[in-house]
């Protein structure tokens, strides 16, 4: 893995030189800090402000993709024009564009039980969240005390088995987050895949370049969807089991990402 700003220049100028660029971004961990409760990251003003500017400028195209709902997200963005892949692309939703996946729904009656379960085995441990975000369930344990994330783990593990025995859901993990999501063959390179569709059917061009910034595992199948040419960042430092090559450390540096591409494709724009 390589610091991408070690190797700016010639990254710079294939960003400079490319027909058309799509910035895709991952939420909490990338372009927002993780924080100690999932609903209290929002971007940044000034975040805002330049992904704003830079769905604004001509030939670039920009995309959120995470694990929340889409609501939650959008509601977390609030920008206009770009696009916002929810619940690991299963919803999405941009410009000319609507999507929700046929199979989506299907596993909502098993989410709704496997919540209650939880909820009832995990009630009285400190720092449990059972987050519902319709089409996917997040069991969060940052709040909870080291010592007793295993045995929280194992509930779930318990709670969950037999959905996972007759293919009702699949579960994912994230940083300190396990999710039960459809047993459905759709990720977050799904959802870039779709939107890497819609902007070459809008720009009547194939010849896009895209970057994908992420910060979990759930990213390694955005960043395993780009193609050799594409840019795929793992953002939390060098990582040695990621699919990404380039890396950059924290949420900091994306936004003097964000600042850097500003200012070549508006150089270019003019
Ligand atoms: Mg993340």
């Amino acid at each position: 893995m390589i610091h991408l700003f070690r190797v700016w220049n010639r990254c710079a100028a294939r960003i400079r030189r490319a027909g058309q660029i799509a910035l895709l971004f991952d939420f909490d961990g990338t372009l927002s800090p993780i924080a100690s409760r999932p609903d209290l990251p929002r971007l940044s003003s000034s975040n805002r402000k330049m992904l704003q500017a830079l769905a604004q400028t001509n030939r670039v195209a920009v995309g959120v993709v995470s694990g929340r709902g889409l609501r939650d997200l959008r509601g977390r963005v609030q920008l206009r024009g770009i696009y916002y892949a929810g619940n690991h692309g299963l919803e999405l939703e941009g410009p000319r564009v609507r999507f929700l996946h046929p199979g989506a729904a299907a596993a909502r009656a098993d989410l709704v039980r496997i919540a209650r379960e939880l909820r009832k085995r995990l009630k009285g441990v400190s720092g449990v969240l059972v987050e519902d975000k319709t089409l996917s369930l997040s069991l969060h344990l940052r709040r909870v005390s080291r010592a007793r994330r295993a045995h929280v783990r194992g509930l779930f593990a318990r709670t969950v088995k037999p959905y996972l025995k007759r293919g009702a859901i699949r579960v994912t993990r994230g940083k300190l987050v396990v999710e039960v999501r459809p047993a459905v063959n759709w990720d977050k390179g799904s959802a870039v895949k779709l939107i890497r569709r819609q902007i070459q059917r809008d720009w009547s061009s194939r010849n896009i370049l895209l970057c994908y910034l992420g910060d979990d595992e759930t990213d390694e199948a955005a960043f395993r969807a780009l193609g050799v040419h594409d840019f795929a960042i793992f953002v939390g430092g060098r990582k040695r089991t990621s699919a990404a090559v380039y890396y950059l450390r924290d949420p900091g540096e994306v936004e003097d990402f964000l600042t850097r591409v500003r200012s070549l494709r508006k150089a270019r724009a003019a």
